[in-house]
């Protein structure tokens, strides 16, 4: 229903990062990213394979599976971690293809909450503030740690709700 209220700016921009994200072809997550400067939309990315190469549809996901050694409560735990590496990751591929100019002191949103190589390479990018939605509890401690080093905000929208459309199930 329309009830005439106007959409926040964080609901509008995460709205559109979750349109994004409905053109990836990895089957195991769709994630869409996209770079603000005040109120303006600058550019927008999402995850696959490079240009004109079989995606994760056509040539199925590469999987890739990592060991990290963890200190929980002082104990060293190492703790297994899955993933497809078929795609650049849509916070990649909008550094791709954005200009440093245009980053500097700008805003990306992201529907899931960054990778550690993802938050690394964003926390050198220029921007000032990450937005995301879905944790990504695997690397959520250090990825946080390292914003805060590097005074990057970094918030999540708890409450929001992305449109149905553009839901689909993923693996984790
Ligand atoms: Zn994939
Ligand atoms: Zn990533």
């Amino acid at each position: 229903m329309n009830t005439g209220v106007r959409k926040d700016w964080d609901t509008y921009f995460m709205d559109i990062a979750y349109m994004v994200s409905t053109r990836s072809r990895c089957s195991r997550r769709h994630v869409g990213a996209v770079l603000v400067q005040g109120k303006k939309l600058l550019g927008t990315a999402y995850n696959g394979a490079p240009m004109g190469v079989p995606d994760c549809l056509e040539a199925g996901c590469m999987i890739s599976e990592e060991y990290e050694l963890i200190v929980k409560d002082g104990k060293e735990e190492m703790i297994k971690k899955q993933r497809c590496v078929r795609t650049i990751h849509a916070e990649q591929n909008l550094l791709l293809f954005t200009d440093r100019a245009d980053r500097e002191g700008s805003s990306v949103y992201v529907t899931d909450e960054p990778c550690w190589t993802c938050a690394n390479m964003l926390a050198n990018s220029g921007i000032v503030e990450i937005i995301y939605h879905r944790p990504y509890p695997k690397d959520t401690s250090k990825v946080r740690q390292m914003m805060e080093q590097k005074g990057i905000t970094f918030r999540s929208l708890s409450t929001y709700e992305p449109p149905k459309e553009t839901i689909m199930t993923v693996l984790n």
